[in-house]
């Protein structure tokens, strides 16, 4: 038998069940691979951060989903139906939200390399915030906001310079980073005195995101303290009032049984009473926070449903089970070596003894979806395969390498189920060839 990670997991009848749903049935309805995704849990999720942003930082406090970690017209949908506001990091993102009624007032524009056509379209819709992250980027958007003849309101991206101890590919809160400005060098305060003299540029205040899948409460406090520091020497030096201070995202998610569970409102507690405490020491007003949540709110109301295709045996070497799926719905382990909790979904109270690697259908060694999986060692062809919490990060970084049409979204509300993204058929393949 298997592990189970997330709450809405469930084991009956040898099956694997998914908020209260036979995993058997929806694959047979939809067919596999396939991403289901839980409406209840994403709805919960969403509270768990805009009630207690509100009880313990007060009304002005707002969530904010970091769509890249699931971006379709449904999601933003429902997120904004929790009150959410909503980090787009390109045109396709803010176009979709757009597209779904989401107000562009509860839009933050994020990303290191927008280019002026993006800029001048994300103005022209009437985005509520840009994140600057560069100089070239705070002249463009004064010079179309000109155009306009609107003031634009903006945040900066700070670099705190916080380790986090977390995977270097998700660490992004260094001072050597490809995002924001550091403060250590002067780059911070730098760019905020010129923000502050664009006339077309409303400088709102700041933001940092220090990393992803973080588990260590102290994380927020430590990037908090860096932040409000930074806050009360820009009032000092430009008199300068921070009216809003984004902590960024990342509480992480449980992908295996090892990782700790998080309690995210005790978390936010502790971030909150810090945060007060530091503003009256310094003697500055309390900048209204953001927090963005992507991960934590979608992942683990997703799983992927695969068919097993073919079972492997190199003997005195290794076991391979390939599903119908692959690194283009889910290239997480090939990008990072991420891991995910594999269960065989049909036959989920056998004693799992085949040791395996479970790879997908692209053609490439490393199309590979988790390394040491253990398995029963009845798994053959036509079995059905459940990796578990893959509701962040995968539909959005899904591909269509070997023109392998991508997964639809099935969403599943109580009894009711429903399609939220469609099965790519094999015309979408060829849609845009001429
Ligand atoms: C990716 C990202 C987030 C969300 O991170 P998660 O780990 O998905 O919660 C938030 N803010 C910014 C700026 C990001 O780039």
């Amino acid at each position: 038998m298997s592990n189970l990670v997330c709450d809405n997991l469930k084991i009956h009848n040898n099956e694997l069940y998914f908020a209260d749903r036979s995993t058997k049935e929806l694959a047979s309805k939809y067919k596999t691979p396939l991403y289901v995704m839980d409406e209840n849990t994403l709805r919960q999720n969403c509270r768990k951060y805009t009630e207690s942003l509100k009880k313990y930082f007060g009304n002005g406090a707002k969530a904010l989903f970091a769509s890249k970690a699931c971006s379709f017209k449904r999601m933003y949908e429902i997120v904004s139906s929790e009150n959410m506001g909503v980090d787009v990091v390109s045109v396709g993102e803010l176009y979709t939200a757009l597209k779904a009624g989401v107000n562009p007032e509860d839009m933050y524009f994020h990303s290191n390399s927008k280019t002026d056509e993006d800029i001048e379209y994300a103005i022209s819709k009437n985005i509520g915030y840009f994140v600057i992250d560069n100089i070239e980027e705070l002249d463009a958007i004064n010079r179309y906001a000109g155009k306009k003849g609107i003031k634009q309101k903006a945040l900066i991206r700070i670099t705190p310079g916080i380790d986090t101890h977390t995977y270097e590919a998700v660490n992004t809160g260094k001072v050597d980073s490809k995002f924001g400005f550091p403060i250590e060098t002067g780059a911070g305060e730098f760019i905020t005195g010129e923000a502050i003299k664009r006339e077309n540029v409303d400088l709102k205040g700041f933001h940092c995101h220090v990393g992803s899948q973080l588990f260590d409460s102290d994380v927020f406090v430590r990037s908090a303290d860096t932040m409000l520091n930074f806050v009360s020497d820009m009032k000092n030096k430009f008199n300068f009032e921070t009216e809003i201070l984004d902590l960024g995202g990342g509480y992480g998610v449980r992908y295996v049984e090892s990782d700790p569970y998080i309690d995210i409102e005790d978390n936010i507690r502790q971030v909150a009473e810090f945060y007060k405490k530091k503003c009256s020491s310094l003697g500055i007003k309390e900048p209204s926070v953001r927090m963005e949540p992507g991960r934590s709110i979608v992942a683990d109301a997703g799983l992927t449903l695969y068919t097993a295709n073919t079972v492997k045996i190199i003997d005195g070497y290794k076991n391979y089970v390939a599903v119908d799926g692959g690194m283009c719905d889910n290239p997480r382990f090939a990008l990072y070596g991420s891991a995910y909790t594999v269960i065989a979904a049909d036959k989920a109270e056998e004693k799992c003894d085949f040791p395996c690697s479970l790879v997908g259908r692209c053609c490439e060694s490393g199309d590979i979806l988790q390394e040491n999986v253990m398995l029963p060692s009845s798994i053959k062809r036509g079995d059905l395969i459940a990796v578990l919490t893959t509701g962040a990060y995968n539909y959005s970084m899904s591909s269509n390498y070997n023109r392998i049409p991508k997964l639809p979204v099935v969403m599943l509300d109580g009894n009711d189920d429903y399609i939220a993204v469609k099965r790519e058929t094999l015309d979408d393949i060829i849609r845009n060839d001429v």
